[in-house]
């Protein structure tokens, strides 16, 4: 906790001083993020370091595995973190980041794991269909299999973002785009999903075309 203390008076000393201009302009106009992220809790993923944004300019739903249960099946905070940023901000990019070494999807994949954590298990079933489709091949050892997971997982959720009406709405009238990305803690890429081909480009890479990774993904790279 001293640690934590210590960093706050450092921020008010050191850093909000520089950001006070800024502030003032949030304080007065209110907040107009351009982005809303969906990631996962994992004290791993810091999305504002990793995107380079300041205050004001992502709107964050955290949760174990980056999971958005199916408008209606689940009612509940990210439903209404989803439904109110899409709705009464300028969102125009909804971004849903996955990670490796996700323990959420390690519970998805061995449920024996989690017994004592009931809601856990409650939670990660609004990822089940993502292990249903990876299940056909099961030559991959653990590893490669999480991976894979954490990959498919990314594209399901990106899916169940698509029954939200207020993102059917404002993607049919060109207002918004989705992104699938997997954040990689072990290289620091972020890897982005193209629906169009089905695979994983890196988006830390400059050149066009963008270089696929999903070999990542099924162990082959
Ligand atoms: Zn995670």
């Amino acid at each position: 906790m001293d640690k934590i203390v210590e960093g706050i008076r450092r921020f008010r000393r050191d850093i909000y001083p520089g950001l006070k201009p800024r502030y003032d302009e949030l304080v007065k106009t209110g907040q107009k993020p351009h982005a809303l992220v969906i990631g996962c809790s994992d004290s791993r993923v810091a999305f504002e370091s990793l995107t380079g944004c300041g205050p004001g300019e992502l709107f964050i739903v955290r949760n174990a595995g980056n999971i958005i249960p199916q408008y209606g099946k689940y009612m509940g905070g990210v439903t209404a973190s989803i439904e109110f940023a899409v709705t009464a901000l300028p969102i125009r990019d909804v971004i849903v980041c996955g990670h490796t070494h996700c323990g959420a999807m390690s519970a998805l994949l061995k449920p024996e794991m989690s017994t004592d954590m009931p809601a856990v298990q409650k939670w990660v079933s609004f990822a089940r269909q993502a292990k249903r489709r990876i299940g056909k091949e099961h030559t991959h050892v653990f590893d490669a299999h999480l991976r894979e997971a954490i990959a498919e997982n990314v594209k399901l959720q990106v899916e169940h973002l698509r029954t939200y009406p207020c993102i059917e709405k404002k993607l049919k009238s060109g207002e918004i785009r989705l992104h699938g990305w997997v954040y990689e803690l072990e290289n620091g890429d972020v890897v982005e999903h193209d629906e169009t081909n089905n695979r994983w480009l890196s988006l830390t890479e400059p050149e066009e075309p963008k270089r696929d990774v999903s070999g990542r993904f099924r162990g082959t790279e």
